[in-house]
């Protein structure tokens, strides 16, 4: 990447967990390279953060993946459990269950029920979507720029045999265990990316695709009408880390969404639906895990630089060599 005389700018385009489990490599990646005299970095890092995820449920507006990036990099995310705040209780979600309000099978914890509660009284008042999440994210200071993908609502649905769902009732209540036979988030054709987004992306030096869910993380922010565009035409180098070692997804059930719309759980296969950029896709370079070193040569035919690294993210240090890894790549 060439940075020229301006700081280094970073986007990444992340869903929830896996996404911040990433950011939070890129956030110390980029204090050790480009550190400031705060011990921050003088590097600008802008997560676009998948929306997709997002749901009515008890009146509130819930937004699971940009929470999970804001408690990730505030460091109050429960780290053991994988989702939500440390030190959760569960008080309100009992009342609310008494009451038969929600869903019996989507807990919401107290802290959190906060920062819904939160969410929705901006929205009430006015507020778009992104400046609530400029506001949520303005609680601690995270060390990055979060944006959500788009101020519109175009919360995913899954088409299953048992009928159409919200994708929180597919992956939570059934663990992803019902055949899916394909994703949509209606409204989101006529959906605008959000304020800052374009932007970003146009004044990238690098664009990190991090190793999320292909499908229902990434999906829904490529999804979003000129996003793709954007990140073809940026000047930035578009990297992606694969989110299948050895033909499996590390946790949670992406290999289920994938097998939904066609697509093989390997490396090579997510690779090549992002697709070269030099052949009209999104990706100047991706990296795979040593484990899949044999499918470099597949990956390459398909116009894609091929880089082989570790992408287990383990804690801070192997969070922050995979981001090093991918800045390396942007080089
Ligand atoms: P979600 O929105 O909470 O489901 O999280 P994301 O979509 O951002 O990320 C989930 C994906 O992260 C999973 O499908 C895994 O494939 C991937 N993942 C989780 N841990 C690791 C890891 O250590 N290394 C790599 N390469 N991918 C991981
Ligand atoms: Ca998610």
């Amino acid at each position: 990447m060439n940075a020229g005389t301006h700081a280094p700018r970073i986007v990444v385009l992340a869903g929830g967990v896996g996404g911040s489990k990433f950011v939070l490599g890129v956030r110390e990646a980029a204090r050790r390279r480009w550190p400031d005299a705060d011990g921050g970095t003088r590097a600008e890092i802008t997560v676009i953060a998948n929306t997709g995820d997002d749901l009515w449920l008890s009146g509130l507006r819930l937004q699971p993946d940009v929470d999970s990036m804001i408690y990730a990099l505030a460091g109050v995310n429960d780290a053991e459990r994988g989702w939500g705040r440390a030190g959760e209780s569960e008080r309100v979600a009992a009342e609310l269950h008494a009451w038969g309000s929600g869903w019996p099978w989507f807990t919401l914890g107290d802290l959190d029920l906060g920062a819904h509660v939160a969410r929705t009284g901006w929205l009430h008042d006015g507020l778009s979507v992104t400046q609530v999440v400029a506001r949520l994210a303005s609680r601690w200071p995270l060390g990055i720029r979060l944006l959500p993908m788009t101020d519109a609502e175009v919360d995913t649905h899954v088409e299953t045999e048992q009928g159409r769902m919200h994708f929180q009732e597919w992956w939570t209540r059934h663990r992803a265990s019902l055949p899916a036979r394909g994703f949509d988030s209606p409204g989101i054709a006529q959906a605008a990316p959000a304020p800052g987004v374009l932007e970003s992306l146009a004044a990238a030096d690098v664009i990190i695709f991090a190793p999320s869910n292909p499908v229902v993380s990434l999906g829904p922010i490529l999804a979003v009408p000129g996003i793709d565009d954007a990140v073809r035409a940026a000047g930035g180098v578009v990297v992606g880390v694969s989110p299948i070692i050895a033909g499996a997804p590390v946790r949670g059930m992406a290999d289920a969404c994938l097998a939904a719309v066609g697509i093989e759980a390997t490396a090579a296969a997510v690779g090549r639906h992002y697709g070269a950029r030099d052949h009209g896709g999104l990706l100047d370079a991706w990296l795979i895990a040593e484990e899949d070193a044999a499918l470099a040569p597949e990956i390459e035919a398909a116009g894609v630089r091929a880089e082989v690294r570790p992408l287990w993210m383990r804690d801070l240090e192997t969070s922050a060599a995979l981001a090093d890894a991918a800045l390396d790549a942007a080089s």
